[in-house]
């Protein structure tokens, strides 16, 4: 869904999707596993830029939520997540650079971002504020033992027989605190 700064201008749009999975690209690592609900309302804000020009702003207020699947950061098993998300954006035109005391809109709250040409795609923003609410990375489970670096195999589900080279230098400076302990 395209919103358009100049049907913005005529009337604010107030939106209600359920995107199905595939809509919105969120690249390899998540999958959606539900339609991404998502209502909220978009309105142009005026904003003056000095003294006598006037921008316009697109100001998009609503929720999401979404069911979505991860990899597990150690053993990369698949997690379901559940996002939910409020969120108060602002996007001025691309290029418009307002120093900060010149904005006429104070709004601490919102987080300001640019667009280009005629508006946004909300399903941009979407995708945006989805990664924004996920962890940089999750585990299945706090004591995931994640996989053998050696085999490769998942340690959760098998211990295999790799073992660490004698040679291996950490096992030189082991030895050598054993040693030492044992005189
Ligand atoms: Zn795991
Ligand atoms: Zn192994």
């Amino acid at each position: 869904m395209f919103l358009d700064i100049k049907e913005l201008e005529v009337r604010p749009l107030e939106f209600e999707e359920a995107l199905p999975p595939g809509a919105i690209d969120f690249g390899t690592e998540v999958t959606q596993r539900s339609p991404l609900k998502t209502t909220g309302r978009a309105e142009v804000v005026e904003e003056h830029h000095g003294k006598h020009e006037v921008i316009q702003d697109i100001r998009l207020r609503g929720k999401l939520a979404a069911d979505l699947e991860l990899q597990c950061a150690r053993c990369l098993e698949p997690v379901e997540r559940k996002v939910k998300r409020d969120f108060e954006l602002l996007y001025r035109p691309l290029g418009t650079d307002a120093g900060k005391d010149e904005l006429s809109v104070t709004d601490a709250e919102a987080e300001i971002g640019y667009y280009q040409g005629d508006g946004i795609l909300l399903e941009d923003v979407l995708r945006e504020q989805v990664l924004l609410a996920l962890p940089l990375k999750v585990t299945c489970r706090e004591e995931c033992k994640g996989l053998c670096p050696l085999c490769g195999k998942n340690l959760n589900q098998e211990q295999c027989s790799c073992t660490v080279p004698m040679d291996d230098p950490r096992w030189a400076a082991l030895k050598e605190i054993r040693g030492r302990l044992e005189h």
